[in-house]
């Protein structure tokens, strides 16, 4: 028999979204009636933007031309999206980004796990807790931690908690570390970083030669402009942090599939024998041997984000998903529960009421309001007693959502 990656069996088994589908099937097979709502997983709601989807219908007709056909397209993506990207994402903030820079995929969740595809065996990794859990689980996948604990914890990770202990601040660890994922705005708390702390962060990865690996999906939700976007606003970040950013949260297309990597030319690496090595030319090949780039129809629709009517159309979504947050804050904190996030980011994280677990909360609210969220536990151990809730909703069921949680936190 053919031999398997063994790293997938350290996978810890009841991933999140798969138990949460199992408890949510298990009630509505028995209450068929109950009319649930879902504000768990990170799915956006609201229609692609107008503007988008004019540029994909132009291009799917100009397909059908022999003029306008276009076959194999550049792995890094079309030149013309690459510019938009990094006139208005980068430049525009004043961060010094160029096209040669930016390269254009279908997902930041594939990049984010791609990208260990460069990266050695040997390095010492950090992640926040509670997680984005793709970071965590494709390391395991690629080999690069040991067994998880009962807590869930894997053998070889350094784990920075983000909690309201610490005001949800990713903290430098004392031990070394050689590679650090941030995201932030923060899937799942809400929670932001300042200039000030990434300037942190960028000083220790300079100083370290670390690699900061950051994630900046929910950028556009910033509301505060004191607020850094990308990792590039920080002084010195050209020289020690990758960016992922995607159009799936702004522009609403997770189901059309587009982001981006920034790997500034210069970053250095090491050779296990410490000779040093541009990681753009890595990545670079590594795209060009293992991606065929993403679709004409959708580059140019991710490219119509940037037109004026493109940019107001995504400004309104953004907004729109804002109030839906805000909604979500209020009435929960009318309510008596603490709630963090939500004010820069499109999550409402909130303290489980005294005495109750996530996994508890969950189901008392999947019980007597049929409302679905998400157990902050299934996130890292250190979200143990949070519950995340998500803004991606029509009003309609944000409002019905909230109404029906406050009766069941008062019966
Ligand atoms: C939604 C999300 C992304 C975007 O992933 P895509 O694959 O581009 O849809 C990236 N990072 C985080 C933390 C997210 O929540």
């Amino acid at each position: 028999m053919v031999q398997v990656n063994g790293n997938y069996l350290k996978l810890k088994a009841g991933y999140l979204f798969p138990e949460i589908g199992r408890r949510v099937k298990a009630f509505t097979e028995a209450n068929p009636q109950a009319p649930i709502i879902r504000l768990g997983i990170g799915d956006v709601t609201e229609p692609l933007p107008e503007a988008c989807r004019s540029a994909m219908k132009a291009a799917i007709d100009a397909m059908g031309t022999r003029e306008g056909f276009h076959g194999y397209g550049p792995e890094q993506g079309y030149l013309w999206l690459r510019e938009a990207i990094a006139n208005h994402d980068f430049q525009a903030r004043g961060c010094a980004i160029t096209a040669e820079e930016i390269f254009v995929s279908d997902g930041s969740k594939c990049d984010s796990s791609n990208i260990l595809d460069i990266l050695g065996e040997g390095n010492r990794i950090a992640v926040t807790d509670p997680v984005y859990p793709v970071y965590v689980d494709s390391n395991v996948m690629a080999g690069r931690t040991g067994e998880a604990d009962d807590a869930g914890r894997y053998g070889g990770l350094t784990y920075l908690p983000i909690t309201a202990d610490n005001g949800f601040t990713a903290e430098i660890p004392t031990e070394p570390v050689d590679l650090i994922y941030l995201c932030f705005p923060n899937n799942p708390t809400g929670a932001v970083a300042s200039k000030a702390q990434l300037q942190q962060w960028v000083d220790y990865a300079r100083a370290h030669g670390a690699l900061i690996l950051f994630d900046a999906a929910y950028e556009a939700f910033i509301q505060d402009p004191e607020l850094p976007h990308s990792i590039y606003e920080i002084d010195g970040a050209r020289e020690c942090a990758i960016e992922f950013r995607s159009f799936s949260k702004n522009a609403g297309f997770t189901g059309t599939r587009c982001a981006l990597t920034v790997v500034p030319r210069g970053l250095m690496g090491r050779t296990a024998t410490g000779e040093a090595v541009e990681l753009w030319t890595l990545w670079n090949r590594r795209q060009s041997t293992k991606f065929n780039g993403v679709s004409y129809m959708v580059q140019r629709g991710a490219e119509a984000v940037y037109s004026p009517e493109g940019q107001a159309q995504v400004k309104a979504l953004v907004a729109f998903y804002m109030e839906n947050a805000a909604i979500i804050r209020r009435e929960l904190a009318s309510a008596g529960l603490e709630v963090f996030g939500g004010e820069q980011a499109p999550y409402v994280w909130v303290k489980t009421p005294a005495g109750v677990d996530s996994w508890s909360f969950f189901d008392k609210l999947l019980q007597q309001a049929h409302v679905v969220g998400t157990p902050g536990s299934g996130f890292g151990a250190a979200g143990e007693g949070y519950f995340r809730l998500s803004a991606f909703n029509s009003r309609t069921n944000v409002d019905e959502a909230m109404g029906r949680i406050k009766a069941a936190l008062a019966a």
